[in-house]
């Protein structure tokens, strides 16, 4: 069998830990399976990089960032094999040019677009333990690349696919995936299983436990994949197509802070006013999820939507182009969050909204925007809210272990 097993930071956060992955991998190595093993930076190192790199320039250039970024997986994956080297068992470390992992040119958000399989077959063929550095490509100017933050699962699943893997295992600091973060609900549940289309939406709308694009690409290229913990054996969550259990009205709750609102007040009420906006924030590559527009009074509208906070900075410099062309001016929020219900038999059922809405009123909570989906229906409320609104909501569909 040919095994892909991910660790994410905190799995490799110390000496400690990473003898721990070590000897997790030679177990599979011993049974005489082919195992290829890919790493994120050790425990924070990204966010450290990052902070620092900031101090030296809070605008600095994206090739420089991801120049930078690429050290913190380069660093763990050495460890790595030197770790299991000390253990007695041939393995070897490759980056992302080592490998050969091609990616789009675009710098902090690359996507994958073709592996080389040959080297990594190669050593497997000695009977190596490969690993690989997560969230990192190279782009056709040969420079570096990585693939947005928590990109490391969308390496391991890519890697699964191009080997054509028997399994693939992404090993992280949670039991598998949950009816809600469990470090803010406390009685959420394991999930034994859940489908695709169900975890794209969990990990787009803020379950950061795996990468969406991880996920969509497991979805194309049909890799199953396991969710575990990298410290201890229980069973984590398998994510596939199809699942046998009954669908769920409501699987689960999702929160994202990395929220901002943005409004731009009093543009035109004519054709081509969302058109024109849009289109300024499309070309700078800004991604919106929420929109909303108000009726139009005395000739003018306002326009709302939200943004990923750390593209607000953009974003608003991207409004005012519009604004001096075009009239209307900006107000924003930062201190929002997204929180939302999914599960795929929303659809179906009636009422599904209302719910939400009424545990969110129970528990105090003002809602500032609402879009919906066939299996998802999101709120934006207070950052301050969050915890409070998540809770709620999970009580009120009996998503809790008791
Ligand atoms: P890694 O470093 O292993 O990639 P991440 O921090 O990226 O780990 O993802 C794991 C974290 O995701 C967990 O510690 C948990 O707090 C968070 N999380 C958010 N939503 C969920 C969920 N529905 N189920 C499990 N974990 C979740
Ligand atoms: N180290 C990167 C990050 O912190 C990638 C990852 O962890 O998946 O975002
Ligand atoms: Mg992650």
């Amino acid at each position: 069998m040919l095994i892909v097993k991910k660790f994410g930071g905190s799995s490799v956060a110390d000496k400690d830990r990473i003898f721990n992955v070590a000897r997790r991998c030679i177990e599979e190595y011993n049974k005489g399976n082919d195992v290829v093993v890919v790493l994120s930076a050790m425990g924070k190192t990204t966010d450290g990089l990052l902070k620092q790199a900031a101090e030296i320039n809070p605008n600095a250039p994206k090739r420089e960032l991801d120049m930078l970024l690429v050290t913190g997986e380069q660093m763990s994956v050495a460890y790595m094999a030197m770790a299991m080297a000390s253990l007695g068992v041939p393995a070897v470390s490759l980056n992302a040019f080592q490998v050969a992992m091609h990616t789009s040119s675009a710098y902090t958000n690359a996507r994958l677009k073709r592996i080389d399989t040959e080297r990594i077959r190669h050593e497997l063929d000695n009977r190596k333990i490969v690993i690989v550095t997560g969230f990192q490509g190279i782009n056709k100017y040969d420079d570096y690349t990585t693939l947005g933050r928590g990109g490391s699962d969308t390496t391991a699943v890519a890697l699964a696919a191009a080997l054509h893997a028997d399994a693939c295992e992404i090993f992280t600091d949670v039991e598998g995936v949950y009816t809600a973060d469990p470090r803010i609900v406390p009685n959420a549940k394991k999930m034994s299983e859940v489908t695709y289309d169900e975890m794209l939406e969990f990990a787009t709308w803020g379950a950061k436990v795996l990468h969406n694009r991880s996920v969509e690409m497991a979805k194309r290229y049909n890799v199953q994949l396991v969710v575990r913990s990298s410290l201890n054996y229980a069973e984590g969550t398998v994510v596939k197509e199809d699942t046998k259990m009954e669908r769920m009205i409501v699987s689960g709750v999702a929160a994202d802070k990395n929220t901002s609102r943005v409004s731009v007040i009093g543009v035109k009420d004519e054709p081509g006013t969302a058109f024109k906006l849009f289109n300024y924030l499309a070309k700078k590559n800004i991604n919106i999820d929420m929109i909303l527009q108000s009726v139009g009074r005395d000739g003018t509208k306002d326009i709302s939507f939200t943004v990923a906070s750390t593209n607000l900075h953009d974003t608003l410099d991207t409004v005012k182009e519009y604004t001096d062309n075009y009239g209307g001016h900006v107000e924003y929020e930062d201190d929002v969050a997204k929180v939302s219900i999914i599960g795929a038999g929303m659809a179906t059922n009636a009422g599904v909204a209302a719910k939400m809405f009424e545990a969110l009123y129970n528990a105090r909570v003002n809602i500032k925007m609402i879009s919906t989906s066939e299996i998802r229906v999101t709120v934006l409320i207070d950052e301050n809210d969050v915890t409070r609104a998540m809770r709620a909501v999970h009580d009120a569909f009996d998503l809790g272990d008791d």
